[in-house]
């Protein structure tokens, strides 16, 4: 802020308010600066020339603020000297608002807004109004030669201050010419886009027999994403039991495939989709990640069909699942399978917190009878304790458990302490 600007916005009242409001201090240190003339920069000039409209307050005789919105096309308002502006004033509504009250008071206060850039350049000035027979030579440098409106009168502002403010509250705004800018800058990109989308999609990767596409992703919790894969007519697939899981073929960074293991959560039923979800392994060697970053909609496969080391039993003894973190993906299929086959199960499902837990909420929606969730990181939670549950089972139930090693080790431990059969004991670990 120029000291000037200072002197003749703070006034004794608008003095009193800023000591009032405890902002004097800051602002008294504006009108102590040595007085400086206030001259237009390069940069003040710049922005005046490339305005196309402008705000004008003027006061009346009766002492009534008016404020004029001025407009024209960019650089009507003309920069004279360092500290003189001027434009061209065309007939109007003719109602001469302004114009009457200079007649008055010469003084006016205008606002130049440039929307985009969320800049503001106040003015204070005096300005005189000229006619052709006061200075033809003047009118004419305020002139525009593009527009043939007939000029009336000249408006020639001597500044007597200047501030730039603070951006933090002016809305972008764009004019039409300046969004038809913005278009014909971004139009090469987005041409080039739509041509890479419209171009034929890369060859699946993966040498399995089965060509897969993906056909939905949905975030299931901010770290596991479940993809849908389907045949790309959207066929029948090769029939996958609870338990079983793809071999799915990860192009990482470095352009190199490597193959990860992704236990099928479908839903026992679906046959023309299996789904999978993928927890996005920070410190891993990045398959998961590069599953996150690149698979998108339309990403093509070659699969093998699927494989099964974690099936369930075929007869009707009971089971009792236990999955952690991520081991819900085939638990979930399962004790989906075992309920078609009216098995009687419980299913016990750990987590860190309820965020990390996929399928939580639609496992308790499913599972109104015998379905435990247990908190591992959130204090005064319940803790799954795997010695308990083994104990309370049924003397001929079957366990399957997926999730950390240490919580599989922790199912065989208790249940050779409590001496059940190893077969009745079933585990998949993803390590
Ligand atoms: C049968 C089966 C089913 C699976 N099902 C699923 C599933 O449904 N959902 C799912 O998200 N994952 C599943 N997995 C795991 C999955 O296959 C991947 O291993 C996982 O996505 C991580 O791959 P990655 O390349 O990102 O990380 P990886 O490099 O495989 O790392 C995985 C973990 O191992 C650790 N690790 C990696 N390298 C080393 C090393 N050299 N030394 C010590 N630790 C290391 C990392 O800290 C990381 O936590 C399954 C695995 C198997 C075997």
């Amino acid at each position: 802020m120029t000291s000037a600007f200072a002197n003749i916005a703070f006034t004794a009242n608008v003095k009193a308010v800023q000591t009032h409001m405890g902002s004097r201090e800051t602002y008294c240190r504006h009108e102590q600066e040595p007085a400086q003339e206030p001259v237009l920069g390069p940069h003040e000039i710049a922005f005046i020339e490339a305005r196309d409209s402008f705000y004008l307050g003027t006061v009346s005789e009766a002492g009534w603020p008016y404020v004029q919105h001025r407009g024209g096309p960019s650089g009507f308002l003309k920069v004279l000297d360092a500290r003189m502006i001027g434009y061209a004033d065309f007939s109007g509504n003719r109602q001469y608002i302004s114009t009457g009250n200079l007649a008055g008071d010469d003084r006016v206060s205008l606002f130049l807004m440039d929307y985009p850039h969320q800049a503001r350049l106040k003015i204070f000035g005096r300005a005189r109004v000229i006619y052709e027979d006061d200075d033809s030579e003047l009118l004419a440098r305020l002139d525009n030669p593009h527009y043939r409106a007939r000029v009336e009168r000249g408006i020639v502002i001597r500044i007597e201050g200047f501030d730039w403010n603070c951006p933090k509250y002016i809305t972008p705004r764009y004019t039409e010419d300046e969004v038809a800018q913005r278009i014909r800058e971004a139009t090469p990109a987005l041409t080039a886009q739509a041509s890479q989308r419209n171009a034929r999609p890369e060859e699946p990767i993966g040498n399995g027999e089965l060509v897969l596409a993906i056909t939905g992703i949905r975030q299931l919790t901010p770290h596991i994403r479940a993809y849908e894969l389907r045949t790309e007519d959207w066929g029948e697939l090769p029939l996958a039991e609870a338990g079983a899981h793809l071999d799915v073929p990860v192009r990482l960074a470095d352009r190199s495939v490597v193959t990860r293991q992704y236990s099928l959560v479908t839903e026992p039923g679906h046959h023309d989709m299996y789904e999978i979800a993928v927890l996005r392994e920070s410190d891993g060697r990045g398959g998961s990640q590069a599953i996150h970053e690149t698979w998108q909609i339309g990403t093509r496969l070659r699969v093998a069909p699927p494989g099964n080391h974690f099936p369930l039993h075929a007869d009707s003894r009971p089971a009792v699942l236990i999955a952690g973190g991520i081991g819900i993906a085939p638990i979930k299929a399962m004790a989906q399978a075992l309920r078609r086959r009216d098995i009687p199960l419980e299913l016990h499902y750990t987590g860190r917190s309820p965020v990390d837990m996929a399928y939580r909420d639609q496992l308790a929606a499913e599972f109104t009878n015998g379905y435990f969730t247990y908190l591992s990181r959130v204090p005064g939670h319940q803790r799954l304790d795997v010695a308990e549950v083994l104990h309370r089972a049924a003397g001929d139930a079957v366990f399957y458990v997926c999730g950390p090693i240490a919580l599989i080790n922790a199912v065989r431990t208790a249940t050779n302490r409590l001496g059940i059969a190893p077969e009745r004991v079933q585990h998949e670990s993803f390590c």
